[in-house]
């Protein structure tokens, strides 16, 4: 009786000891699931990027936002450490404060990824350039994307021409003054698609002639700038042929 006792007592412990160990292998296959899960993105140093590479790399994340398969990349805590000294930005964007076009979420990146600049209208001051600049020269950034959307509120105050007041007088006004906007007014008459392509071309021209340090970058092939449009209703982000735009709204200023 005694020594079946301590058989069964023996069994019972080492199927304990078996389920135990089990519980750990399995504890230490997720911790290692998650590890990979959460560091699987890339390892490319900045300067690796050309404009094309750039510009590809956006490409995909808004392909990956559309199909719902984003991997919302660099936003753990390790991330924060690795970038807590330095940022190395591939892109900038410039795009408008628009609540519903955030460059992170539509282009599945991370901290420290874009450089981004938010003004209504996705508008341009000394300001905004400097920073653009800063990114550029200091940061290495590779691509600048002129970011316009559709339903854009800036541009539709612009066509509507009703009275403003404060400082978004300044907003309506510097729209209204853009040689592009004037031409697509006077080609196509009040088309918002065509007035937020215009005011996207305005900002490609601008960075395109912003002297000495963009224009210097540009020349030697080292950046690129990207003329795109956000489609609200869709999430998709529509690569714009700079020359194609020009042609379509008559645009003089290259
Ligand atoms: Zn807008």
């Amino acid at each position: 009786m005694a020594c079946n006792s301590f058989l069964k007592t023996s069994r019972v412990t080492q199927k304990r000891t078996l389920t135990y160990l089990s519980l750990v292998a399995s504890l230490l296959v997720s911790i290692f699931i998650l590890f990979s899960a959460c560091e699987a993105p890339h390892h490319e140093t900045p300067e690796s990027f050309t404009p094309t590479t750039a510009l590809a790399r956006l490409v995909e994340g808004n392909q990956r936002f559309l199909q719902g398969k984003s991997r919302h990349p660099h936003q753990t805590h390790q991330r924060i450490l690795e970038t807590q000294d330095h940022q190395r930005p591939f892109a900038v964007v410039v795009t408008c404060s628009d609540s519903r076009v955030s460059p992170e979420i539509i282009f599945d990146e991370g901290l420290g990824d874009l450089f981004v600049i938010r003004t209504a209208g996705n508008l341009m001051s000394d300001l905004e350039l400097g920073s653009i600049e800063y990114a550029v020269e200091h940061l290495g950034a590779s691509l600048v994307v002129v970011l316009g959307h559709t339903e854009c509120g800036a541009v539709k105050a612009f066509l509507d021409g009703g009275k403003t007041c404060g400082h978004i007088t300044q907003i309506v006004e510097a729209l209204a003054n853009e040689q592009e906007e004037q031409q697509v007014l006077r080609y196509e008459g009040k088309d918002l698609r065509a007035c937020i392509e215009g005011n996207i071309l305005h900002g490609v021209t601008q960075l395109e002639h912003d002297e000495p340090i963009l224009v210097e970058q540009i020349r030697q092939g080292k950046l690129g700038v990207t003329p795109m449009l956000y489609d609200i209703h869709t999430g998709r982000v529509l690569v714009l042929k700079e020359s194609e735009l020009r042609k379509k709204h008559h645009s003089l200023s290259n």
